[in-house]
């Protein structure tokens, strides 16, 4: 395991939550190589990465790391993925969605195997867990709240909490047992493009947070694809939910 260190090390801290210098590139990481332990399939189209941790590394559950692969042609291209482990595993893991643009880096992470070698950076990200409330997700956005859910699940604090998850087939929601061994009756599942599904075929949308949200004072948690991000903090906005307590990844 080789760990990378970059300049700038001393605004790290300081600067690594603020997303206007990080887009800016101003803000560097640790970045540390390290090989994949195993891969196994979850879903038709998601994968579970496990691999090594470096020694120390820690996250809040719901960050996320640039990731890239460490080969000649790949180890520029940095994509952002999430934290699904609890901090107290040996061990670091993944959850990602293959896509099959044959350019694409989930596609290339598709392909590799036990021994193959990943670079991650320190980890960042604005979600994480600020109290109890509703985790609206779409697909893969489902990751930042496995992290969270998981660990609120091993410190008994699980209650209070609802998801709603939206998928687009039932084959496609992730680890839907896990979820609904640790949430019960408050793991609600939607499915948006399968007509004969049995799960709730209702769009997350105005008509159905008033249906279903009873409190619109407590925290919301949304990850997903960015339109979707989009328009539920505006409905979420108009129906009474205070901007300050919508978590999201800005
Ligand atoms: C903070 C954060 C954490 C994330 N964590 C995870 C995670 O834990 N697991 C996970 O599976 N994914 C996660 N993602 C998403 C992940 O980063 C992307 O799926 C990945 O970068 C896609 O790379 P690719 O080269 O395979 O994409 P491509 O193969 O190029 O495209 C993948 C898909 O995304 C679509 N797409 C590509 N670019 C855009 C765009 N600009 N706007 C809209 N759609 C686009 C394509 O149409 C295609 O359907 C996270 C994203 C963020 C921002």
């Amino acid at each position: 395991m080789k760990k990378i260190t970059y300049f700038y090390q001393s605004k790290l801290y300081s600067a690594a939550r603020n997303p206007y210098l990080y887009s800016l590139q101003l803000v560097h990481f640790m970045h540390y190589t390290v090989k994949i332990i195993s891969v196994i399939n979850v879903t038709h189209n998601v994968k579970r990465f496990v691999i090594e941790k470096p020694p120390g590394f820690r996250f809040v559950p719901g960050q996320a790391t640039d990731l890239s692969i460490n080969e000649p042609e790949w180890k520029e291209n940095k994509h952002p993925f999430t934290f699904t482990c609890l901090n107290e595993e040996p061990y670091l893991e993944f959850t990602i969605k293959i896509y099959e643009n044959p350019h694409g880096v989930t596609n290339h992470l598709g392909q590799l195997s036990a021994g193959a070698e990943l670079i991650i950076s320190d980890a960042w990200g604005a979600i994480e867990y600020k109290g109890p409330g509703y985790f609206i997700a779409g697909g893969a956005g489902i990751t930042p709240f496995l992290a969270i859910l998981r660990q609120l699940y091993k410190d008994g604090k699980i209650g209070g909490n609802i998801l709603f998850f939206s998928n687009k087939t039932d084959q496609d929601i992730i680890l839907k047992d896990e979820l609904a061994a640790m949430l019960g009756n408050d793991a609600h599942f939607i499915i948006s493009g399968q007509k004969d599904s049995k799960y709730d075929k209702r769009k997350i949308n105005a008509d159905f947070l008033k249906a279903e949200v009873k409190d619109f004072t407590k925290h919301f948690y949304v990850c997903g694809p960015d339109q979707m991000v989009k328009d539920i903090n505006e409905t979420l906005e108009k129906l009474g939910a205070k901007p300050d307590l919508v978590v999201f990844e800005k």
